[in-house]
């Protein structure tokens, strides 16, 4: 399946909901009203768009209105289709460089942290880099065994410790492998704890001084990982987390799963934290590059529902 398709079908719910009451509002519009813009603006916040969003949509919205003129439904959709390409444009490419490269991922438990880390091994593997995983999240066994898993499935290196160890430790040990072994990409898996805040905050303030110790030089992510079906509480968790992490991106999954994939539009633009992946599934494969574009056109374009193709 090709990128298009993969994200679209992926996008299938959310754009049933969000896509299907926007074409409904707009369906057989002749003449601009401001109904019009306000019903489309309500649709967008039941979407979990978010209303800061909502609202600077549907100001551009009226601006290329106007601006060029548009006076049917079917030109409304396409400008709001190129809006929304336009909010989310920006930031969503991973500055991974420096041999060997950083990626610190982040997220409360559940969200899909082990599997993205999977997928992710999967994928530059296939790109012809040196993986190397790191099991930081010591605080169960079961989680450290998940990543094995993985880490086999991929064909990548993985480096553990036994459930319980100090997770900066396991950091330390799997940096040092990567240097020896020469990676190209070191990948952390940590526990997600939000609800001990400054655990949380003394944990990552070591793993992150143990990397500036070790790779001073290195490109570093740290990419915190929502859950999508979560709809504004993963609005809420990329705030809180922001307060206490130096966030580079996001990566949003189970998107094949919600029809809240409007959530993307409130991250990236209430937030101003660059969306970096998608997941779209649990699959080896399930992982998708952020391309604005390609998101875009999988929002809005009804006509081209893979399921009605087939
Ligand atoms: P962690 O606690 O953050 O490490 O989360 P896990 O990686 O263990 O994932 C929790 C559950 O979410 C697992 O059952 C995964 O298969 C599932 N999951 C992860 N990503 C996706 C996705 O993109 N789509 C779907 N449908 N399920 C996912
Ligand atoms: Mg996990």
């Amino acid at each position: 399946m090709g990128i298009f398709s993969k994200i679209s079908k992926g996008l299938q719910k959310t754009r049933l909901s969000m896509a299907g009451a926007i074409d409904n509002v707009l369906h057989g519009v002749n003449e601009i009203t401001d109904e019009m813009f306000d019903d489309l603006e309500e649709i967008l916040v039941m979407g979990d768009v978010g209303v800061t969003t909502a609202t600077e949509i549907i100001d551009r919205l009226r601006a290329k209105v106007a601006k060029e003129n548009l006076r049917n439904g079917k030109q409304v959709r396409v400008a709001i289709k190129e809006i929304v390409a336009e909010l989310l444009d920006g930031g969503e490419q991973m500055e991974m460089i420096t041999m060997p490269s950083i990626v610190l991922v982040i997220g409360v438990n559940g969200v899909g942290k082990t599997t993205t880390i999977g997928k992710m091994a999967a994928m530059y593997k296939a790109q012809g880099k040196k993986v190397i995983l790191g099991a930081a999240d010591t605080f169960r066994a079961a989680a450290i065994d998940q990543l094995q898993i993985w880490a086999d499935r991929a064909g990548v290196d993985i480096v553990k410790h036994k459930e319980g160890a100090d997770p900066a430790a396991v950091v330390f040990d799997t940096i040092n492998a990567g240097k020896a072994r020469n990676a190209d990409i070191i990948i952390i898996d940590t526990a997600g704890r939000l609800h001990n805040k400054k655990n949380l905050m003394d944990e990552l303030a070591k793993i992150y001084r143990v990397i500036d110790r070790e790779l001073p030089w290195s490109d570093r992510e740290s990419l915190l990982v929502l859950d999508a079906t979560t709809g504004q509480n993963a609005v809420n968790q990329a705030r809180e987390f922001k307060n206490v992490a130096e966030i580079t991106g996001i990566v949003l999954t189970k998107l094949d799963g919600t029809a809240r994939g409007g959530v993307v539009l409130a991250i990236k633009h209430d937030l101003n934290v660059p969306v970096k992946f998608v997941g779209v599934g649990e699959q080896m494969d399930d992982l998708q590059p952020f391309n604005p574009a390609a998101f875009a056109e999988g929002l809005f374009d009804v006509a081209e529902d893979p399921e009605e193709e087939e």
